[in-house]
């Protein structure tokens, strides 16, 4: 069988990753629609949440204690006279007007601090002796009391587009009356595994050379946990017009994401198929381990069922070993994946933590290395998983995160510092 490939293009990571971004930034979140607050967590924001009010809405106390003139306190013990009690949401009518010099209002945690006090004391600080209390410490003018208006000023800007809502853009949400959102559609996104060896996961007794199918699961929870909706496809038999039918099917979709295929065995098909289907190939590898075989490109998704041109798909091509579809994905699937959902673009982070012993490895690929990272605090420590290369699942949920090694590196000494991605 003679294979046609697209021409060799393989990038260092970085400009693979550039590569990726630079096309993320073209494309276009699917339309918007409305969700309720309590299931809007993971979601990503399509509208501008500004604050109804000023926040917090009066000088809030931070604190138990006596709202006073800090002015007064010059003089240490000093006893003022208390002229009233205000709680967390005392009715307007009942908090007294104005502190005047010498006087005090007992006040609580989340209470309106009243006109004419500037600060609050801490009860601790103080003995109440009826209508008097007596204070053993100053305060600064200001101290224990957060201004009207000092964390946003009614109208200001508190959460933006493009935003994934973690739990604190929820509570913000909440505190300006928000109870639905409006966010960007899911994008939904095609997975198609390939290969003559790979059986159903409900196959109960797969052939001695027949292997399980786990990558469409492990692809299918990473476009989850990245805010896509997974449309998983019968796996693709390693035979052309087969996995031809299944690559149009999954091109209808926002993206395209295939596992195996793509290695230079005779009957990895997968850019020849879809090199000959027209495709554009943006790099054909990468220079990082696991993954090198990974490709990126966009393919015309053909016309609908009423004849109207569906435009181009993205698709990757991950390689099918199992640790090399999950590492593949986070570093190139998912910013595609995240623009497609209306996200805002980020940077690749990681965190770094000491080696706990000494890595070796041959220079020349950017390497992503299954690890468990361990240790609290200051001594957080990391090592590498004993794996038996790409194929290894079971090693791989052992770990729980990957050290990144540059490709100028021959070695990583015991106690320095690594970069860590984690999963
Ligand atoms: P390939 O990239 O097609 O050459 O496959 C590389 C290795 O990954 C082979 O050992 C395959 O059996 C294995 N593999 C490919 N696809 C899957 C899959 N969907 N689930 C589990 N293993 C796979
Ligand atoms: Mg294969």
């Amino acid at each position: 069988m003679s294979v046609s490939r697209a021409p060799s293009n393989v990038l260092s990571f970085e400009d693979a990753r550039r590569v990726v971004e630079e096309q993320a930034a073209h494309v276009q979140a699917r339309g918007t629609e409305p969700v309720d607050l309590l299931v809007a967590g993971g979601r990503v924001l399509a509208e501008l949440v500004l604050a109804d009010r000023d926040l917090p809405p009066f000088p809030r106390s931070t604190r138990d204690g006596y709202a006073v003139r800090a002015g007064d306190l010059a003089q240490l013990p000093a006893t003022l006279d208390v002229i009233g009690e205000i709680k967390a949401g005392e009715k307007i009518d009942r908090i007294p007007s104005r502190v005047g010099s010498g006087q005090a209002v007992a006040i609580m945690t989340g209470a309106p601090v009243p006109a004419g006090a500037d600060a609050v004391v801490m009860v601790e600080y103080t003995t109440g002796h009826g209508e008097r209390v007596e204070v053993a410490r100053g305060v600064a003018a200001g101290e224990n009391v957060v201004p009207r208006g000092a964390e946003a000023r009614q109208g200001s800007l508190l959460l933006d587009r493009g935003l994934r809502l973690t739990e604190a853009d929820i509570a913000v949400a909440a505190s300006v009356g928000k109870s639905e959102l409006e966010v960007y559609r899911q994008p939904r996104v095609a997975v198609l595994s390939t290969g003559d060896e790979i059986v159903d996961v409900d196959d109960c007794a797969p052939g001695p050379t027949q292997i399980r199918n786990s990558n469409s699961y492990s692809v299918a929870s990473q476009i989850l946990k990245t805010g896509g909706q997974p449309v998983v496809l019968p796996v693709a038999p390693d035979e052309p017009q087969k996995l031809r039918r299944l690559i149009d099917e999954g091109l209808k979709s926002d993206l395209l994401l295939l596992t195996g295929g793509v290695s230079m065995g005779r009957y990895d098909l997968v850019e020849q198929v879809l090199s000959e289907m027209q495709a554009e190939f943006f790099f054909t590898g990468a220079k990082i381990q696991p993954g090198r075989p990974v490709v990126f490109g966009k393919c015309g998704a053909g016309t609908s069922d009423r004849g109207r041109s569906l435009g181009s798909t993205y698709f990757f091509g991950l390689p099918g070993n199992p640790v090399s579809t999950m590492v593949t994905f986070e570093l190139f699937a998912r910013p595609m994946l995240e623009a497609l959902a209306g996200q805002r673009r980020h940077k690749l982070v990681f965190l770094h933590a000491r080696a706990k012993a000494e890595i070796r490895i041959k220079p020349g690929l950017r390497r992503f290395l299954p690890a468990i990272l361990s240790g609290e605090f200051e001594n957080s420590e990391v090592e590498l998983v004993t794996w038996h290369g790409s194929g290894d699942i079971a090693a791989t949920a052992r770990a729980n995160c990957y050290v990144v090694i540059p490709p100028d590196r021959e070695s990583i000494r015991a106690g320095d510092w690594v970069a860590v991605m984690m999963r």
